[in-house]
């Protein structure tokens, strides 16, 4: 299983703690992308200055893995 990790944010654009995507948040992006993903990718928590937490996803691997970026809806579980 996946583990909280420092990886850097493209949005935030600096190094943010990121953590694995919970199942209700994997069955989100998996319906978005229409295909199976892995358990590779990461959302940052960073809180922003306006109290919301930043939520963009990437890979492990990749700050830019989507061509924009993309981030989770604050209401999925
Ligand atoms: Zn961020």
């Amino acid at each position: 299983m996946p583990t909280a990790k420092r990886l850097t944010c493209r949005t935030c654009r600096s190094e943010e703690n990121h953590e694995p995507l919970t199942s209700g948040q994997r069955d989100w992006l998996q319906d978005q992308l229409g295909n199976p993903i892995s358990d590779n990718y990461y959302k940052c928590v960073n809180v922003r200055p306006d109290g919301t937490v930043c939520l963009n996803l990437r890979t492990h691997g990749h700050e830019r893995h989507f061509r924009l970026t993309k981030r989770l809806p604050d209401d999925l579980e």
